[in-house]
């Protein structure tokens, strides 16, 4: 049989996808699903969006662009990286990529190697663990609590480096959470980093837009004394409800710029020249479509918060950032991944385990509020009754 090489025995994946695909196929079957479990906005992307890309067609714009994506773009990420954080950022070190995952894939693929260690948020974005343990390096969890609102502990953090530490990777807002870690822990953390001024950051804010009641995005972009070892992760996915078109972007230390181009110039080329055309329309034109989606998600975020704590032996503090909630289970009896899988098959609502984020993960859900209002009201209502109706399963 042909075979690839090892590391492909150690790639994993997003369980997100089998969800869906799962959703997918009862849906088909006739069952009326309500699907909480895919981390996308259920919007459309703003019509001025897809029209520049029309428009981009029309104008004839077929043909590559450069590697790291074509400079008005770039301007249009560095001046709303600038005015969202208030951070300079040289349109010169910003790569366009193919979707917020890219940026990940190239920062563990240059710091990943047997005897390495990277640092990763524990629950978290799965691909940071699969990419880690495809690289031949260590992942070492940093664990996320609920006891600190779901942001990550500065000390807990440092306290994880060793001389084999390479890259830790942060993210707030956080997937699967929605914690926002607060400028003090921020601080902290950059501050304890000058005791490892070999140990570079990646640090995922592709959520950075997304806060509510006023809560602040600290960005790790806004740290002179760390920028020359910062990898800035970000995108158009969420924000401007664009995950189809696979656009995302990153800022990178001089030291690794020339190191991600070439690995896009030997994988993807460019990114789709019509979707960058879409994503300055996004950055340079109105912003109001992201305040009424941001207003959408808060009045679901409260529906859901309220909803899950008025369910048997859930409680669920209240997220801060992106469209996540992770309510805590484990008074319910139930372990969670048997607890999604029973939801979905029997009540025809589609969560994730948290431990498919990690192992911290056990005793949570993730439920994704990208839906409408009464399909949360049906969700909540159906996953009620299962918990007063169903003994918990193994
Ligand atoms: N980072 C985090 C924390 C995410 O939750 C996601 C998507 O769910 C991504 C990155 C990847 O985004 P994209 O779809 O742009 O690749």
């Amino acid at each position: 049989m042909i075979r690839t090489v090892p590391a492909f025995s150690r790639i994993g994946e997003e369980n997100a996808f089998a969800v869906l695909a799962r959703a997918t196929a009862l849906a088909r079957a006739g069952a009326d699903i309500v699907n909480l479990g895919i981390g996308q906005p259920d919007f459309a992307t703003p019509p001025h969006v897809v029209e520049a890309a029309i428009q981009a067609l029309r104008d004839g714009h077929h043909g590559y662009t450069p590697a790291t994506g074509i400079l008005p773009l770039r301007e249009a990420i560095a001046a709303d990286l600038e005015s969202r954080t208030g951070a300079g950022v040289d349109p010169e070190r910003v790569m366009v990529v193919p979707g917020g995952k890219v940026t990940m894939f190239m920062a563990i693929l240059m710091f990943g190697e047997p005897g390495a260690e990277i640092l990763h948020p524990d629950p978290g974005f799965p691909i940071y663990r699969s990419m880690i343990e495809f690289t031949g390096a260590t992942p070492i969890p940093i664990p996320i609590r609920e006891e600190n609102g779901f942001a990550f502990s500065a000390a807990e953090t440092l306290s994880l480096i060793t001389p084999r530490t390479r890259l830790i990777i942060v993210n707030s807002p956080a997937n699967p959470t929605g914690g926002v870690t607060p400028r003090a822990e921020v601080e902290a953390l950059v501050a304890g980093l000058a005791a490892h001024p070999d140990v570079a950051i990646l640090s995922d804010e592709i959520y950075g837009a997304m806060t509510y009641d006023g809560e602040e995005h600290v960005s790790l972009l806004t740290f002179p004394e760390i920028r020359d070892r910062l990898i800035h992760l970000d995108g158009a996915s969420k924000t401007y409800a664009m995950t189809g078109w696979r656009l995302g972007w990153s800022v990178w230390p001089d030291g690794l710029y020339e190191a991600a181009r070439k690995l896009a110039v030997n994988s993807f080329s460019c990114v789709n020249a019509a979707t960058q055309y879409a994503g300055i329309a996004a950055l340079a034109g109105p912003q109001d479509c992201v305040a009424e989606m941001m207003a959408a998600f808060d009045r679901r975020r409260r529906l859901v918060v309220e909803g899950l704590n008025a369910l048997p032996g859930v409680s669920c503090i209240t997220p801060k950032g992106a469209f996540y909630a992770f309510p805590n289970i484990r008074d319910t009896g139930w372990r969670a991944k048997p607890l999604a899988s029973a939801l979905l098959e029997k009540a025809h609502v589609a969560t994730i385990g948290g431990p498919d984020f990690g192992l911290t993960g056990e005793g949570y859900l993730r439920l994704s509020y990208a839906a409408s209002e009464p399909a949360i009201e049906t969700a909540l209502e159906r996953m009620g009754r299962f918990l007063r109706e169903e003994r918990p399963g193994a």
